[in-house]
């Protein structure tokens, strides 16, 4: 009877345990992971065709994700993305126009350079200014050549060498620094020839800096706005959701957070950048296919660090970039002033400096008084000792955020349009976007942007059409080899679409 009564009572505990799971997973058409421009852009996507069955499930307790603007000094910065990148076609520009973002087109000739001490040594950065620029006509040709006739790849830094460019006194560095690293948020050594500048062919070399009050967020709250009603925002956009596990099955993908809630979609996507995705916080079951963890590994996050200082009065130059031509390499090597007409009124006093790629860890993990000991004494060398000190320091962590873990990703060399054709690709009903993974615009906000439009049509195919990409086809033609690659894309990319029954 004992017996009886506690297989009874372990039937009820299983059940009721059963019961308890099932209330608790909520099942959806579609799963999107994030929400930043590439989530919402995904779920916009879904609902202008007419799924309105899918959750997004976001880790912080907001949207925006890279687009983020926080109070500092009495106006809002902005700690991510700063600037529409490409005006001309650039889709973040239209919407930039549509949402009256305003801002200052950057006016990168407005330079002064200072060296170690301190004197104005703009003049004698001219001809340097025109060696780089020979070197760059020659690197252009050959990223032409490496283009027409699938040549191999080689980074920046080879391009530039071979074209006669090869920096050595701390002027030269700085600026090489200004022109490259600047933009990709990484060294030239590991930065692809063959891949950069599209942005800049297709949108054009002007570039918008944003002031707006309301934050260059502002585009992804109003594209928000268009498909989630206050009411039902909660339900269909779950805050401090932090996504802990990702289970694939034949018929759906369910994601557990680190609060216990499960969620399980017939199709799922990722948009968590590249470095969320590398580091291994999310696990995968089955694991990943080794072709996807391979070209996830491939990729690298560029680091930038936007420090801001607020100080009692302003004591630099008027010009729009202050460049520090330093002995200590590159510390502190880029500076804005924010208070040129058309960004922050006069008196606001805001300096910002930008740390990039080697330099940002460092930053990150000290404190925030031995980084402000250490631009202080850069600015001394500009400036003299009578400067005051800063009133406040604002200093982002974007590496050491769990969220995110670095700013943008930089296109190594010899990573090529199949790789980003595999890092793109599902692996059965679960998806990837994100900035990291559009072949043309990887690293800029339109990036993140089409990346959603385009992961979203996939999922509508499949899902209404029962046209489902697959990379199978491609993985089994080898991986890297691109002149092979050339001859076999169209094949493949006919084969990427099968016809699911
Ligand atoms: C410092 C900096 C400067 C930049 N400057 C520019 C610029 O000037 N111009 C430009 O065009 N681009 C710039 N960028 C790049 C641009 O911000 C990004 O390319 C773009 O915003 C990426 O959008 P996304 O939606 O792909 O990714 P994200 O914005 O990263 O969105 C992904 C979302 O996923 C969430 N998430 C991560 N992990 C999990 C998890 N486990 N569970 C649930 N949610 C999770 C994150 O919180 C985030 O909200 C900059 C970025 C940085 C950091």
């Amino acid at each position: 009877m004992k017996r009886i009564l506690i297989m009874m009572m372990v039937a009820m505990t299983t059940v009721s345990s059963k019961q308890l799971s099932k209330r608790a997973t909520e099942e959806r058409k579609v799963v999107i992971v994030g929400a930043g421009i590439a989530g919402i852009a995904a779920a916009k996507t879904l609902h202008e065709n007419g799924v309105e069955d899918f959750v997004i499930l976001e880790g912080s307790d907001r949207i925006g994700g890279r687009m983020r603007q926080v109070e500092f000094g009495g106006v809002k910065v902005e700690l991510g993305a700063n600037w529409v990148q490409g005006l001309r076609n650039n889709p973040i520009w239209e919407l930039a126009q549509k949402y009256n973002i305003s801002g200052k087109i950057s006016d990168y000739d407005d330079v002064i350079i200072r060296n170690k001490t301190g004197n104005d040594v703009t003049d004698q950065a001219e001809e340097a200014w025109e060696r780089l620029e020979t070197a760059q006509e020659y690197l252009e040709t050959w990223r032409e050549q490496i283009r027409e006739d699938k040549l191999p790849d080689v980074s920046l830094r080879v391009a530039l060498k071979l074209g006669g460019w090869q920096p050595k006194t701390p002027l030269e560095k700085v600026v090489e620094y200004f022109d490259y690293e600047f933009e990709y948020a990484d060294a030239t050594e590991v930065t692809s020839l063959n891949n950069t500048g599209m942005n800049n062919e297709d949108f054009d070399e002007e570039e918008y800096f944003v002031t707006d009050q309301r934050g260059f967020g502002h585009i992804v709250d109003s594209l928000a706005d268009e498909f989630l009603s206050p009411n039902e925002a909660r339900r269909r956009l779950q805050l401090n959701k932090v996504v802990k596990t990702v289970n694939r099955t034949d018929t759906g993908v369910t994601f557990t957070t680190t609060d216990g809630s499960t969620y399980r979609g017939e199709y799922g996507l990722m948009t968590v950048s590249i470095g969320v995705l590398e580091s291994d916080v999310i696990d995968f079951t089955p694991d990943l296919p080794a072709w996807k963890v391979e070209e996830i590994y491939q990729f690298r996050m560029g680091l930038y660090c936007k420090i801001f200082l607020k100080f009692p009065y302003k004591f630099w130059n008027d010009n729009e970039y202050i460049l520090y031509a330093g002995s200590v390499w590159p510390r502190y090597a880029i500076w804005q002033n924010l208070e040129v007409p058309g960004i922050f009124p006069n008196g606001t006093n805001i300096l910002l400096v930008t740390a990039i790629a080697s330099e940002v860890p460092r930053i990150e993990l000290q404190s925030d008084e031995t980084t402000q000991q250490e631009v202080m004494a850069v600015l001394r060398n500009m400036y003299g000792n009578n400067i005051p000190e800063p009133e406040s320091i604002l200093v982002p962590r974007w590496l050491t955020n769990p969220l995110f873990f670095g700013a943008y990703s930089n296109w190594p060399v010899h990573v090529n349009t199949r790789d980003f054709e595999k890092l793109s690709a599902p692996v059965g009903r679960l998806y990837f976007g994100g900035e990291a993974t559009h072949p043309r615009y990887n690293g800029y906000v339109q990036g993140g942007y089409l990346s959603g439009i385009d992961q979203a049509n996939a999922i509508l195919n499949c899902l209404q059409k029962g046209i489902c990409k697959s990379y199978q086809s491609a993985v089994n033609q080898g991986t890297s080899a691109a002149p092979v690659f050339v001859v076999l894309l169209l094949p493949m990319t006919a084969a990427m679409f099968l016809v699911r029954g």
